[in-house]
């Protein structure tokens, strides 16, 4: 969604599947760019000791800053995320949605160093190089934390959004149960 094509264009993804070994989990995804049909493989790592399940709605446990999506595209995600509460009117989706944006902006956060200017090597997108220099002036650590300061705080939220989360986990369960003498991709299958 944020790494688009260097023309601009949103990729069609195609999952290549993924594969486990000692070092943890390989996911490999085939986009190919709707506006001028480019290719590109993305491939997602994650190390071994990550893999314990967490919340629905988790987005990097650690304190290591993503070395997958830049901090001015963890910005973006959250500005989206922030944008879309007006069209939402189940107090459950806003509430998603908003802590979606919280966890972007603790993302976007973890690249800061002790000052408050965003250290140079924090952005390295293409969409994110090619930002004005006050763009770039505008995301700083303050600016972050004063867009953090107006979001409920986490725990508040993830009460709201509970529901989501035993829904969540009764469709892994559902899941699992269909999958015993029935593949689980044949949904067309599954008479309602
Ligand atoms: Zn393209």
């Amino acid at each position: 969604m944020v790494n688009a094509c260097a023309c601009g264009g949103a990729w069609m993804a195609d999952d290549l599947g993924t594969r486990a070994d000692a070092d943890g989990l390989l996911h490999r995804v085939a986009g190919r760019c709707a506006r001028c049909g480019a290719e590109r493989e993305f491939q997602f790592a994650m190390p071994a000791e990550a893999r314990a399940p967490g919340p629905v709605r988790e987005i990097n446990p650690t304190a290591e800053p993503s070395r997958a999506v830049d901090a001015l595209q963890w910005l973006d995600l959250a500005r989206f995320y922030l944008g879309r509460i007006d069209r939402l009117h189940a107090p459950a989706e806003r509430a998603a949605s908003l802590l979606d944006a919280r966890l972007c902006l603790e993302e976007t956060l973890k690249f800061f160093g002790p000052g408050d200017a965003l250290p140079a090597d924090a952005v390295w997108s293409d969409t994110g190089r090619k930002r004005l220099d006050a763009d770039l002036a505008a995301c700083t650590r303050s600016a972050v934390e004063a867009m953090l300061a107006k979001i409920p705080p986490a725990r508040q939220l993830h009460r709201v959004d509970a529901p989501d989360q035993r829904e969540f986990q009764k469709a892994v369960r559902t899941e699992a149960k269909r999958r015993v003498g029935r593949k689980w991709w044949q949904f067309w299958k599954h008479t309602p």
